[in-house]
């Protein structure tokens, strides 16, 4: 058979290749340690499995609603409506994962041909999902002199080099640099998508899991007019550790929510209904658990930051958020033959030292690679530990 043009422009998606390849060498005994995959390792806490027992029990086993149930998309208008936006439950698409929604969303405001801002580095689907709806992915650079931020200077400059491009692409906690947008920064950047006429699609999947005193706010807060031209993406995923329940939202103006809504019942229609439940009770159930989780990975980080600093030639940015460090690893690019980008990095390091690191070249940036802390403060040290050697050895 002939694979469409649209599907071929696609790229597998590398995090979830090295996760599978983690996997093998795990299952064939290699002692691996890995700081791939961007899951946390959390069981999803009790009274979120509880409530999906429950749910099944009940008889939620059946087809939702297509946006998803109405007490789930209450649950999330009442989570927004506490940090001051107002969204209705017409506004709310309930998805199979965040993931889900940033596809259906660019897949719903991007005609064939479209350019879309994509900041570098970024998460390394989003590229993908803007050529899948037929658009042009055009990358933004921010820099790490800048803090690897989006700066509004930055935006008014693609912006007007792109003229027709509509929409940008925003991700506050930022996968893969953990660097933390301020309210007061993305303000300055709703101005911008104000005076240039922007619609933003504001990823927040890592918004609850900021560090050290950083702060954020839903982009559709930080302006009077932000809501009119945001998506909002979001979901359970990252936040309760249900990455496999597959529950992520969008909440957007009502025209936006309906076209993904009917893009949805021609494909998935509603995501997993016992998944939702449990959704429903990680947004209003008990918290105690994910505030555990939040400060446990505050400590991985500190102590993963601690030990990148200590490695000679390697520079970091200190991550306020999300589970990542993306250390600069370019000193030590052609200290061997071969030895010439982030993708050959990551190998090495995963076939000598058996640690999994990402490269950072899908998200953007050849001269960084990710580690994960979303394993346990004895794996931080053994991985570290044999990434001294590593690089020790390079030298
Ligand atoms: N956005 C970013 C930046 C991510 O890192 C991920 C990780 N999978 C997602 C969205 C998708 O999350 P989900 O598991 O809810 O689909
Ligand atoms: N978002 C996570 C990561 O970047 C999970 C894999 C994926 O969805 O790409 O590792």
């Amino acid at each position: 058979m002939r694979i469409s043009d649209r599907v071929r422009r696609l790229t597998p998606s590398l995090t979830f290749a090295l996760i599978a390849k983690t996997k093998a060498l795990k299952a064939q005994g290699k002692d691996i340690v890995s700081l791939g995959a961007g899951e946390p390792d959390f069981p999803t806490p009790e009274n979120i499995r509880r409530a999906a027992a429950r749910a099944m029990d009940a008889g939620h086993t059946k087809y939702t609603e297509t946006p998803g149930i109405l007490d789930l998309r209450k649950a999330v208008c009442a989570a927004y409506a506490k940090q001051g936006v107002t969204y209705a439950p017409g506004q709310v698409v309930v998805t199979t994962g965040a993931k889900h929604a940033l596809f259906q969303a660019i897949q719903a405001v991007v005609n064939d041909g479209d350019p879309v801002l994509v900041p570098q580095p970024s998460w390394l689907s989003y590229g993908d999902m803007v050529l899948a709806a037929g658009g042009r992915p055009v990358p933004v650079a921010c820099t790490e002199e800048r803090g690897f931020k989006l700066t509004p200077d930055v935006l008014r400059a693609a912006s007007a080099a792109e003229s027709a491009a509509r929409l940008v692409i925003f991700n506050g906690v930022s996968n893969p640099t953990g660097v933390v947008h301020s309210p007061d920064e993305m303000r300055a950047l709703a101005e911008v998508a104000e005076e240039r006429d922007l619609w933003v699609l504001s990823d927040e999947i890592y918004e609850r899991l900021v560090y050290g005193g950083a702060k954020t706010a839903p982009f559709a807060s930080v302006h009077p007019k932000a809501p009119a031209r945001t998506i909002t993406v979001s979901g359970v995923s990252k936040t309760f550790s249900m990455t496999g329940w597959r529950v992520g939202w969008a909440a957007a103006p009502a025209d936006v929510a309906e076209a993904i809504s009917t893009l949805q019942g021609q494909s998935t229609s509603n995501t997993c209904s016992v998944a939702q439940h449990a959704a429903l009770e990680a947004l209003t159930g008990d918290q105690t658990a994910i505030e555990a989780m939040c400060r446990e990975f505050e400590t991985r980080r500190d102590h993963m930051v601690r030990r990148l600093r200590a490695i000679p030639g390697v520079h970091l940015t200190v991550p306020q958020g999300a589970f990542y460090a993306f250390p600069r690893v370019d000193s030590y690019y052609g200290r061997r033959p071969g030895l010439s980008g982030s993708i050959a990095m990551a190998e090495a390091i995963l076939e000598e030292a058996l640690v999994t690191v990402v490269p950072g070249q899908p998200f953007g940036s050849d001269a960084h690679v990710r580690l994960s802390y979303t394993c346990s403060m004895q794996d931080i040290d053994k991985a570290m530990d044999r990434l001294d050697a590593f690089f020790a050895k390079l030298r």
